[in-house]
């Protein structure tokens, strides 16, 4: 803690998921074998198609500042998107484009919240929820959940978290951490407890919305009595394997998109020329492009979820969509490892970089501290390893 910072920063967590990432990077630089399963991003390269429209993009000489809210026929491709896949309407006041996904949620904590505000995050969450909303003056709600219930909230849990306070609710489905999928029959169980409460704005994080083993996406958007109040944020980091080129977007109600841009246009301006330009390319193309992507996550979680099984005190749901497992570990609180005692899921994440050389992310970044979290966004040969040596540090 430095008092010269301001009291926002020092009382910001780091980014748990950045930190692991930080981490890695700088052991494998130290020539130690490390095998990363902490940072979620795929490990297939850009698909050829949007390559070459970057470079074309730079051949056509796009270098300006771009519109805050993005190019008008980046837009376009968005509605099409959203109508294609989606079934969702919008007009060009309704998009925002931004530098990821990750602007696009922090711009709406920074548009939506007031001081004392309260968020509803249904636990397990998204690392990032939690701190962007208290730096935005709002209190994270945590909705407890567990793996009982596929770390899902129900109807009465929603309920009974909601006060007077209550402006907003964040969720991601399909779900990082857990993997798991909203059904459009729970998501319509949750609305119709949304509708008694008009006031409380809706963010449903879709980024993994492609990433999905059973084909059933739905979005709170869809409902007809939901549009009105709920912001769909997505991007094409996890579908395009486009992470590093920081292109996220939202549609929603023009009153929040027309504040988002405004927020938006006193901290970056618009997104990068080059990678909107891709976007529009990614985006024109129909999901049947990326499913071979989808094919092997899915082949992954079926090995990394029969690796787990062979371990003791693992105990995991069975994920439906992203790339990441997030068993509960918590057997092994109050054990002694090699020496090391465990008496949470830190610790644990620690023990498993330490003796068995695996990054993984403590699921206390995530509001769940009996469980940690593995991104299966590695190849086979990676995720054998790492589960063999995870089972030699644990036996
Ligand atoms: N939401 C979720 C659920 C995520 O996992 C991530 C991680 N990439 C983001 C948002 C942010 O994505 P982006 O790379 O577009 O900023
Ligand atoms: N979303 C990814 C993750 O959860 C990337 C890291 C980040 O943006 O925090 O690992």
């Amino acid at each position: 803690m430095d008092n010269r910072l301001s009291k926002r920063v020092n009382e910001m967590a780091i980014s748990a998921t950045l930190a692991m990432a930080a981490k890695t990077r700088e052991l494998k630089e130290q020539g130690i074998d490390i095998i990363g399963l902490s940072l979620g991003e795929p490990d297939f390269p850009i698909p050829e198609f949007v390559k070459q429209a970057a470079i074309q993009a730079i051949e056509d000489n796009y270098h300006s500042y771009t519109p805050v809210d993005g190019y008008g026929d980046l837009k376009k491709a968005i509605i099409t998107k959203f109508k294609r896949d989606n079934n969702l309407e919008y007009k060009p006041s309704q998009i925002v484009v931004s530098t990821g996904a990750k602007q696009s949620l922090a711009n709406l904590t920074m548009v939506l919240l007031n001081e004392g505000d309260e968020v509803l995050l249904p636990a397990p969450y998204w690392v990032s929820y939690a701190d962007q909303c208290k730096v935005a003056g709002g209190i994270p709600k945590e909705i407890s959940t567990s793996i009982e219930t596929d770390f899902k909230i129900t109807a009465q849990s929603l309920e009974a978290a909601i006060t007077p306070k209550t402006k907003m609710i964040i969720y991601s489905s399909p779900c990082n951490p857990s993997g798991s999928v909203y059904s459009k029959k729970e998501l319509r169980k949750l609305a119709d407890v949304l509708v008694k409460y008009p006031e409380i704005i809706v963010i449903s994080d879709e980024i993994y919305e492609h990433i999905n083993f059973s084909g059933n996406h739905t979005s709170m958007a869809e409902f007809e009595d939901m549009y009105d109040r709920t912001v769909v944020v997505n991007g094409v980091s996890k579908a395009f394997s486009m992470t590093g080129w920081r292109i996220g977007y939202i549609g929603g109600p023009e009153w929040i998109a027309k504040a988002c841009t405004k927020m938006q246009g006193q901290v970056t301006s618009g997104a990068n020329a080059i990678a909107q330009r891709a976007t529009i390319t990614a985006l024109e193309n129909p999901p049947s492009k990326i499913q071979f992507m989808v094919d092997a996550f899915k082949e992954r979680r079926g090995l990394i979820l029969n690796l787990l099984s062979e371990i003791e005190g693992f105990k995991t749901n069975k994920p439906e969509g992203a790339f990441y497992v997030f068993p509960d570990i918590s057997y092994f609180f109050g054990k002694t490892l090699r020496g090391k005692n465990i008496n949470t899921a830190s610790d644990f994440s620690l023990y498993l970089l330490e003796e068995a050389k695996v990054a993984t992310v403590t699921g206390e970044a995530f509001g769940d501290p009996n469980c940690i979290r593995l991104s299966y966004a590695a190849s086979e040969a990676e995720i054998k390893e790492a589960m063999r040596r995870i089972k030699e540090a644990l036996a």
